[in-house]
């Protein structure tokens, strides 16, 4: 399960800032953000980082927040850029396909908050 993978090292990079932060305090959310390209399933990723969470020291009361980012593109022909609602890959606004994709992409920890700030 790919969420499950995801889940395992959103965990891992958490308990190294902790460690880099020096930190003692509980994490208390963890800001997710994920491209629409990735095809995530947000409730799926939530649920495996609740599962996985539960015996780690800092974690126990922390909570995923996922933002997911649309995908969108720009046309090499005319320019003109538009928001993908689906994965239609070709610009609305003359028909090519010749297009570059200029977010949707994203895959990372966006930031971690502790329960003292
Ligand atoms: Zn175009």
């Amino acid at each position: 399960m790919h969420e499950l993978q995801i889940a395992t090292n959103i965990i891992s990079i958490v308990e190294e800032e902790i460690r880099k932060a020096g930190k003692t305090e509980d994490i208390e959310f963890v800001y997710f953000i994920a491209g629409k390209m990735r095809a995530i399933i947000p409730e799926s990723l939530q649920f495996s980082f609740d599962v996985m969470k539960r015996d780690k020291p800092y974690l126990e009361d922390a909570e995923l927040k996922i933002s997911e980012i649309p995908i969108k593109i720009r046309c090499k022909n005319c320019k003109a850029e538009h928001t993908l609602n689906e994965p239609v890959f070709r610009c609305e606004t003359c028909s090519s396909p010749e297009i570059e994709i200029i977010s949707g992409d994203e895959l990372y920890i966006d930031s971690i908050e502790f329960s003292d700030t």
